[in-house]
């Protein structure tokens, strides 16, 4: 049984699908404890379902929007998160599940554990933890040996270590993201948190200074649903 957090159509607010209508399927959990984590109401709360009962939840979602494409695909797309979806095992049979949707299917995870049995029609969006993020050690290097045409590499920063210690691992394993994107999300790390971590927080404006300066092979983005509702505390 998969425990469910929540599901809802939006905006996708990351990724090279930003500004695309997606529907998210949130699973309750994670194994990690990131200090910025901003969904951590989808550690403990969910109601246990089976994989045909989220399949149902989709094709309803996706009904409204029967006919509706943009460019080669239909929409909406389709995102599973967390949480840490990679935490239950059926979940490889429901992302199989969603892509013969034919809705192109998105996989947000934390790049900790194994991701070998996921369907290669899934667009992977793969962390890999900065140091302030407080988990750096569950970063798994040998999903980072097999990544696919459709992966993005995900990297979220708020300090100055932070963004020494990326540039510093894009120059050693550089042969390893020929091709692949490289999606950089920052976020403002908080007094508190830069003092317990002896960290120096870092502007969105400097951070993209930097990456000019410094000639970084990556996509600054924005996050699309915090400017459009800014005071939610729940995404959406
Ligand atoms: S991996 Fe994601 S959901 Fe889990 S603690 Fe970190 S930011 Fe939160």
């Amino acid at each position: 049984m998969l425990q469910l957090c929540e599901t809802f159509t939006s905006l996708q607010g990351e990724s090279t699908f930003a500004g695309l209508p997606c529907f998210f399927i949130r699973l309750t959990g994670c194994n990690l404890r990131c200090g910025y984590c901003d969904t951590s109401y989808a550690f403990a709360q969910g109601t246990p379902v089976s994989i045909e009962e989220i399949l149902k939840l989709t094709q309803e979602a996706l009904c409204p929007w029967q006919g509706r494409s943009y460019g080669s695909f239909p929409l909406p797309i389709i995102e599973l998160t967390g949480g840490e979806p990679m935490i239950y095992p059926e979940t490889p049979e429901l992302l199989k599940r969603l892509c013969d949707t034919q809705h192109p299917v998105l996989l947000e995870t934390n790049g900790s554990l194994p991701l070998d049995q996921v369907d290669p029609r899934v667009h992977r969006i793969i962390d890999v933890k900065l140091p302030s993020s407080g988990v750096l050690s569950h970063n798994n290097p040998q999903i980072l040996q097999q990544l696919r045409p459709n992966d993005q590499i995900k990297f979220v920063l708020g300090s100055y270590e932070d963004y020494n210690w990326l540039k510093n691992f894009l120059h050693l394993h550089s042969g390893l993201f020929q091709g692949t994107t490289l999606l950089l999300s920052w976020y403002s790390m908080s007094p508190e948190m830069a003092f317990s971590l002896d960290h120096h927080p870092i502007s969105r404006a400097k951070l993209a200074e930097l990456i000019l300066q410094d000639a970084l092979p990556v996509r600054l983005q924005i996050q699309l649903h915090k400017i459009l509702w800014p005071n939610e505390d729940r995404l959406r």
